[in-house]
C-alpha cells in the first residue's frame, strides 16, 4: 500500500506528449534518479558541467528514465523500460530509484497488455529493468506479456561475460528469461546498419557507449524522431566531446555523435533523450560558434 503523499503526480509520471505524422509519442518516466556527476560527464571539469547539471552534497545529479511509447495506429511500441524492481535495497537508496513505470503506464491509460513491441537500445539495467517484473514470490515474469522484445545479440553476450568493468550494469533477469522463452528477438546489425522492426520503427547501430548500442528511429509523415539513447543521454551532453565516464569507447562516441548530427540537424530530427528528466525531446541546431545546442522554440 503506498502512502497517498508518496504517490507521484501525473507530471512526474508522464514527461511529455507529441505527435509525429500519424504517430502519437508519449514519454513515460520510471522516475528521476541520481548518478555521480563526474561519471556522467567524464573528463569535463566540474565547474563547466555543474552550470548545466547542479550536483547535490554527494556530487549526484538528477537524471530521468524515459520510456517512449509510440502508437502507430497498428502497433504500440515501447522504447526502453527503465530501472525496474530488481535492484538491492542498497543500490535503490544510492540511486534514489522510484520504480514507477507501471504507474506511469496506468496514468497514461496504456495497458501493458497493449504493448506489442518492446525495444531495448542496450541492456544496461537502467534501460531494460521493466522488461520483466520480479513478483513478491521471487518469480520473474514478462511485464509486457503480449510483446515481442528486441535487443542486440552482442548486448546479451557482453552481459554474460560479467567483465570487471561493467558487470554491475547487466542484470540477466532483465533478458535471459525472454531469450530462453523465445519472446526476445536478438539483432545482429553493425555500426551504421539499420533494421526495420515494424513499419515506421527501425533501429540503427550507434556504438561507443556500448559496442552495440542501437538508436531507435520513428518515421511518419515525412518526419523522423530518434531515440539516440546513451550516445547523447541528456540535453546537457550535446557538445561533441562531452561524453560520459561510463562510455566503453569515448573516441567512437565522438565519431558517432558527428555522424548523428550530420543527419539529425539538417533533416530536423526530433531528438528523444533517454536520461533528461526536464527536456524529454527537442530539436538540435548549430550555434553561431558551430556547436550543437537545443533549438529554442
Ligand atoms: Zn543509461
Amino acid at each position: 500500500m503506498s502512502h497517498p503523499a508518496e504517490r507521484p503526480d501525473s507530471h512526474e509520471l508522464i514527461r511529455g506528449r507529441t505527435t509525429l505524422g500519424d504517430f502519437e509519442l508519449t514519454v513515460l518516466s520510471d522516475g528521476s534518479y541520481l548518478l555521480d556527476g563526474g561519471a556522467m560527464f567524464g573528463v569535463v571539469p566540474k565547474p563547466m558541467w555543474e552550470k548545466r547539471a547542479p550536483a547535490d552534497e554527494q556530487n549526484r545529479i538528477l537524471l530521468g528514465l524515459n520510456t517512449v511509447v509510440v502508437r502507430t495506429g497498428k502497433h504500440t511500441v515501447a522504447i526502453e523500460t527503465g530501472v525496474g524492481n530488481k535492484l538491492s535495497d542498497k543500490l535503490k537508496a544510492i540511486y534514489g530509484v522510484k520504480e514507477q513505470l507501471p504507474q506511469a503506464f496506468a496514468a497514461a491509460g496504456i495497458k501493458p497488455e497493449e504493448v506489442d513491441i518492446v525495444i531495448n537500445s542496450h541492456l544496461h539495467f537502467d534501460h531494460s529493468g521493466w522488461n520483466t517484473t520480479r513478483m513478491p514470490d521471487g518469480s520473474i515474469v514478462p511485464t509486457f506479456p503480449n510483446a515481442r522484445y528486441f535487443a542486440h545479440r552482442g548486448e546479451v553476450e557482453h552481459g554474460h561475460l560479467q567483465l570487471e568493468r561493467d558487470a554491475v550494469s547487466y542484470i540477466s533477469d532483465n533478458y535471459d528469461p525472454l531469450v530462453n522463452s523465445g519472446q526476445m528477438t536478438l539483432l545482429d546489425i553493425r555500426r551504421g546498419e539499420m533494421q526495420e522492426i515494424v513499419p515506421g520503427i527501425s533501429v540503427e547501430a550507434f556504438p561507443g557507449h556500448t559496442s552495440q548500442l542501437m538508436a531507435v528511429h520513428v518515421d511518419s509523415g515525412g518526419r523522423r524522431a530518434c531515440y539516440i539513447s546513451d550516445l547523447i543521454p541528456t540535453s546537457a551532453h550535446l557538445d561533441i566531446t562531452w561524453v560520459m565516464g561510463y562510455d566503453l569507447d569515448p573516441l567512437t562516441c565522438i565519431e558517432e555523435r558527428k555522424r548523428f548530427y550530420s543527419r539529425a540537424i539538417p533533416e530536423e530530427w526530433l531528438v528523444l533523450f533517454t536520461h533528461d528528466h526536464h527536456v524529454p525531446f527537442g530539436y538540435v541546431e548549430l550555434s553561431d560558434k558551430g556547436k550543437p545546442v537545443m533549438k529554442r522554440t
